[in-house]
């Protein structure tokens, strides 16, 4: 039988490898995919296919440019024959007051936390139909839940993806497929590490406090979620158990979204 495939945008590090590596596990063929075309990035889909005994291919894609979303898909599906699953987890993040909000960074976090995700789902949807089946998956945030300050453009394309998500679920209520959105909390990769510098000069705090004060007390209990737990929420949307599940999400935050 043929393997499914499955698509992860940005899945060079952090959530999305952890995702990429939960689907190599689980038997998918598995497309990672980054802006950069480095040996190591080629070196990271050889090391998933040889530890999962699965086809993994790297394909260079910026999700900050429509044609190369919609490329990144194209290539995809040619390779590996359809896509079952796509998930949009390609994010950067910039912290900064609104009136300080470099207009190039609005831009850019629009640009590939939202708009990327119209593209790539545009460019599976045909396919998807074809099949009669597939799973769309929107790694969103809690930001798209909630706001907080200094975080306009985030918080702004992490709530555009909520609606997308809604949108798009409708559209292909009968048609088998579904799409979904998963919304963590803070997770500590390297787009939290990065944020650390910039919350401590915006707040003066120190990085421990930042940590404690600025993120974790917004997470009820008091801990950072995991990769490997988001990882699994994705496969479990992906599951046949979750079939009836669509134009939703799931919050994984440590009950930050509760209060
Ligand atoms: P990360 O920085 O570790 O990973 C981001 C990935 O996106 C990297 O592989 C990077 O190479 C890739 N990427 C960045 N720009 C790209 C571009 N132009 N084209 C293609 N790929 C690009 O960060 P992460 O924390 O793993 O974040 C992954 C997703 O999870 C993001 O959408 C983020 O908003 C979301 N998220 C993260 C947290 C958290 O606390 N870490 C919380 C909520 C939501």
């Amino acid at each position: 039988m043929a393997r499914k495939t499955a698509i992860i945008t940005g899945s060079t590090s952090g959530i999305g490898l952890a995702v990429a590596e939960r689907f190599a596990a689980d038997g998918f063929a598995v497309v990672i995919n980054s802006y950069s075309d480095g040996e190591e990035d080629h070196a990271i889909a050889r090391d998933l296919a040889a530890r999962h005994d699965t086809d993994v291919a790297y394909v260079q894609a910026d999700m900050s440019k429509p044609d190369q979303c919609r490329r990144l898909v194209a290539e995809a599906a040619e390779r590996f024959g359809g896509i079952d699953v796509l998930v949009n987890n390609a994010g950067i993040q910039h912290v900064a007051p609104i009136e300080d909000f470099p207009t190039a960074k609005w831009d850019a976090i629009i640009a590939i936390n939202l708009s990327s995700a119209f593209h790539t789902i545009a460019a599976a949807v045909p396919l998807m139909k074809k099949a009669g089946s597939g799973r769309i998956i929107n790694v969103a945030s809690a930001h798209g839940l909630v706001a907080s300050p200094y975080k306009s453009a985030y918080v702004a394309a992490k709530h555009g993806i909520m609606g997308l998500t809604k949108t798009v679920a409708l559209e292909l209520a009968t048609s088998g497929v579904t799409c979904n959105a998963i919304c963590p909390g803070y997770v500590l990769t390297r787009l939290v590490e990065s944020q650390i510098p910039d919350q401590m000069k915006t707040h003066g705090m120190d990085r421990e406090t930042v940590i404690k004060e600025v993120m974790l007390d917004r997470q009820p209990t008091s801990e950072f979620a995991t990769v490997e737990q988001i990882a699994a929420t994705a496969a479990f949307l992906a599951s046949d158990a979750a079939v009836q599940i669509t134009g939703t999400h799931i919050s994984v935050d440590g009950g930050w979204t509760a209060a």
